[in-house]
């Protein structure tokens, strides 16, 4: 049984986030997609939100599992016996900064290696942030996040001044 944990902030999860999901389950046997407190980061919706989010657009995959998470990666991993981290290489400036995390993450613990995947280029220039700046302009979210995300983001920033 390959178990891999898919981590990361996922505010709010996209339609890159969810391919990178699909992706990995050809590789693993099950994912745990592990959405991180990350309070430094000031996410615009709480882990719980995320949460529920992240679980609404997996509903229909089987093998996934969506829990939240805080505390050092690493040590979540081993918790879990699981085999690999899973993260996304996108087209932009990725590689830098996760080529570090990896490599710090391998120095903390030898056994637990990270898989990078690549998604369909339709998804590559896809990040959180500029979605959350389209929606607070009213652009139209269809193409980037799950219509329920969209719905979410827009009543979101609605009420912001
Ligand atoms: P973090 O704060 O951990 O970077 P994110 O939710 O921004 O959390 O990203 C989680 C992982 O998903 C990262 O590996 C990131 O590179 C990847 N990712 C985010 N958006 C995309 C996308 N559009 N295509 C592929 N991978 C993505």
């Amino acid at each position: 049984m390959k178990l891999g944990v898919y981590p990361g902030t996922f505010d709010p999860i996209t339609r890159g986030h969810a391919d990178i999901i699909a992706r990995s389950l050809r590789v693993f046997d099950r994912i745990i997609v592990a959405v991180a407190h990350n309070p430094n980061k000031r996410p615009l919706f709480d882990v719980t939100e995320r949460l529920e989010m992240v679980k609404l657009v997996t509903k229909d995959f089987t093998h996934v599992e969506v829990e939240s998470f805080d505390g050092l990666l690493v040590q979540y991993v081993k918790k879990h016996g699981a085999q690999a981290i899973i993260r996304g290489l996108r087209a932009t400036s990725d590689f830098e900064y996760e080529f570090q995390m990896a490599l710090t993450n391998r120095k903390l613990d030898e056994q637990v290696e990270t898989v990078f995947l690549m998604p369909s280029e339709e998804y590559s220039y896809l990040t959180s942030s500029i979605i959350k700046e389209v929606a607070s302009l009213g652009g139209a979210l269809a193409d980037f996040v799950h219509p329920e995300v969209a719905e979410r983001l827009r009543c979101r920033l609605r009420r912001q001044p």
